[in-house]
């Protein structure tokens, strides 16, 4: 992995580093899209595994770097070097965004923003009566938003202000002290005051515009300030005052973006913003490092705040060897993609398949195990299969997702192409034929659930909850 070279820490070499917790021990993936989002969220490890040995599912392009905070191990994606197109675009999360600050919300660049819904603003249809917009909102899983509760009981008990931890993490580094430096420039132009060129308000040392700045007032004791609330999130940039005050009223958004929606498609999860702009014409790339550091340890602090017990209930918790479905699942939006639809479709599909070959190599194994079993072991192996039986549950919803987003490009059999229309049309009896594999694996756990429970039962064992 020649990329990690450029990740940033101390100029001293690192230590030998450790081989990293079995696959299933990472329950946390963080996806970055821009370098500095990575070099911000490899700081905020508290250890970094070693990677040498790590093996990527088939067709897996990306790089990650597997690391430690607290007690969670997580698993972060390295951005492809200098591709900020669109296609890399659809992918998330922790990285910093375009605010929308507003009278109700004092929001300034280094802030934070946790998304409690995503709006694609702009997805929609222009009709006689204006813009209609039909996108769907996603709203981030109330276990994921329940963990802010968390961080902010951890602050508030700890005294901690989110700016003294980031300067801490900011110090922990060489590099990072430098890199990371906030900026002293924050400047909110009235909406009417637009960029100049290279004459600019904005780009002179000394505002001699003060008229034309928003009256804020101080914020010296805590200059970072977490806000939570929905977020806009297309496929646009948004550069433009008068758009985003008049869309962020209209949908009460707190800062613009381009990842969620993609991401959100595939995979609940809770983004995290560091606002390195205003939305407007005088938006620039100054405060991108700093906002990068202000959201990756806005997210240190949340998962600091829970223990990896709690995190392993969600119904949302990636396991394991579904990990890096997800980031795949992310990473390979078909949405994202012009050209190569199906090519990406089947990525996703095959990268599916392969972790639910290796959950249905484990459930045979164990169900094979049930029919001779000591009654003593009964109950241990009736929970085990369970947690298969959950886990595959999982994987049948990503494939009913990823079933749902091919219907969207059914388009695609009508291609000019008698080639893409021959593979799309495989693919689709391909992922109905897997859904059925997936079906019958199910039930056939499910009866054994059912038998061993009716075992115990005569028994006179408790079995605690029956599913
Ligand atoms: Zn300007």
């Amino acid at each position: 992995m020649a990329s990690l070279l450029e990740i940033p820490n101390d100029t001293t070499p690192f230590p030998a580093l450790r081989v990293p917790p079995p696959h299933t021990e990472f329950t946390i993936g963080w996806i970055c899209v821009l370098k500095d989002e990575f070099r911000a969220a490899v700081s905020i490890l508290d250890e970094k595994y070693d990677t040498a040995g790590l093996v990527r599912a088939q067709g897996d392009r990306n790089h990650y770097v597997l690391g430690r905070v607290g007690m969670h191990n997580l698993m972060i994606n390295l951005p492809p070097a200098d591709t900020y197109g669109t296609g890399h675009a659809q992918t998330i999360s922790i990285n910093m965004r375009s605010a929308a600050p507003s009278d109700k919300h004092d929001i300034r660049l280094g802030d934070v923003v946790l998304g409690t819904k995503v709006v694609p603003y702009a997805h929609g249809r222009e009709t006689d009566h204006g813009f209609e917009q039909t996108g769907i909102t996603r709203t981030t899983p109330r276990e994921l938003l329940e963990l802010i509760t968390f961080m902010d009981e951890r602050l508030w008990w700890q005294k901690v202000s989110l700016s003294e931890s980031i300067e801490q993490i900011r110090e922990r580094t060489d590099r990072g002290q430098t890199a990371f430096l906030r900026p002293t420039r924050d400047r909110f132009y009235k909406a009417s005051y637009i960029h100049q060129g290279s004459v600019c308000d904005c780009l002179q040392p000394e505002s001699q515009q003060r008229v034309n700045l928003y009256p804020r007032k101080d914020r010296e004791v805590h200059p970072v300030q977490v806000h939570r609330g929905t977020i806009g999130s297309d496929n646009h940039v948004m550069k433009n005052a008068l758009r985003r005050d008049y869309i962020a009223q209209k949908n009460n958004i707190l800062c613009f973006e381009m990842e969620a929606t993609g991401v959100m498609d595939v995979t609940p999860c809770l983004p995290i913003r560091g606002i390195s702009d205003y939305s407007d014409g005088h938006k620039n790339d100054d405060w991108h490092p700093y906002a990068a550091l202000a959201a990756a340890v806005c997210a240190r602090e949340l998962l600091l705040s829970v223990s990896p017990q709690i995190i392993a209930q969600f119904p949302v918790t990636i396991a394991g060897n579904t990990l890096d479905r997800y980031i795949l699942g992310a990473v390979s939006n078909p949405s994202a993609f012009a050209g190569s639809e199906v090519e990406r479709l089947r990525h996703n599909r095959d990268s599916l398949m392969e972790r639910h070959a290796l959950l249905e190599e484990l459930m045979v194994a164990k169900l094979r195990k049930m029919h001779n079993i000591h009654p003593d072991d009964m109950e241990d192996a009736r929970k085990e299969l369970q947690d298969l039986k959950d886990l595959q549950n999982t994987l049948k919803i990503h494939l009913q997702d990823l079933d749902r987003i091919m219907r969207q490009h059914d388009d695609l059999l009508l291609s000019q192409d008698p080639a893409v229309r021959e593979e799309y049309r495989n693919l689709k009896s391909q992922v109905q034929k897997d859904a059925e594999a997936m079906e019958n694996l199910s039930e056939v756990a499910q009866k054994s659930l059912q038998t061993t429970c009716r075992l115990l039962i005569q028994l006179g064992t408790d079995t605690g909850n029956l599913h």
